[in-house]
């Protein structure tokens, strides 16, 4: 496709400084092009293993299941609730507005009800009040947070509906 683009003379276009826009535009959108072009390789790769693979089990349902399910990994968030004193000053805050609260509210059942959700991630924890951050020294802004956010690495499984009904349907199911 960008091939084609590129020898495409410039006589249906008046303005010849803006097929030379156009050709930089496309040089510049060809390295995320390939990428895209790679990604798309591996998934048909990817696909043309799993389809072999359900071809070897048709009649083992216990290995087609094991194949056919997707492991998903997914953030799970944690809420817990301890006294720890950090130094706000080089801690960094995240504000999550609208649908992107939604991943907090598992965790968190107030998440939406408040207009922005806030996330402070302390670089520096202080042992005592009088202790100075190792960044800030001697502007250190110590507080005391009550509530902590945590989160970790599960997964979920999910049938893989593509090949699922690919396989229900040429077994009759
Ligand atoms: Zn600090």
């Amino acid at each position: 496709m960008l091939e084609y683009f590129l020898t495409q003379n410039a006589h249906c276009v008046e303005d010849s400084l803006s097929v030379n826009c156009a050709r930089n535009v496309i040089l510049q959108l060809s390295y995320p092009m390939a990428l895209i072009s790679a990604s798309v390789q591996e998934a048909l790769a990817k696909n043309k293993e799993k389809q072999a693979l359900i071809k070897k089990y048709e009649n083992d349902e216990k290995e087609l299941r094991k194949i056919l399910i997707k492991r998903i990994p997914i953030k799970k968030w944690k809420l817990e609730y301890y006294d720890k004193k950090y130094c706000e000053r080089c801690s960094a805050q995240a504000l999550y507005y609208g649908n992107d609260r939604l991943h907090f509210v598992e965790a968190d059942a107030y998440a939406m009800n408040e207009e922005h959700y806030s996330l402070t991630t302390p670089k520096n924890y202080l042992e005592n009040w009088t202790d100075l951050c190792p960044t800030c020294e001697k502007n250190t802004r110590p507080v005391k947070g009550t509530r902590w956010l945590s989160w970790s690495l599960e997964t979920r499984e999910e049938e893989d509906v593509t090949e699922a009904a690919r396989l229900k349907e040429k077994l009759g199911l």
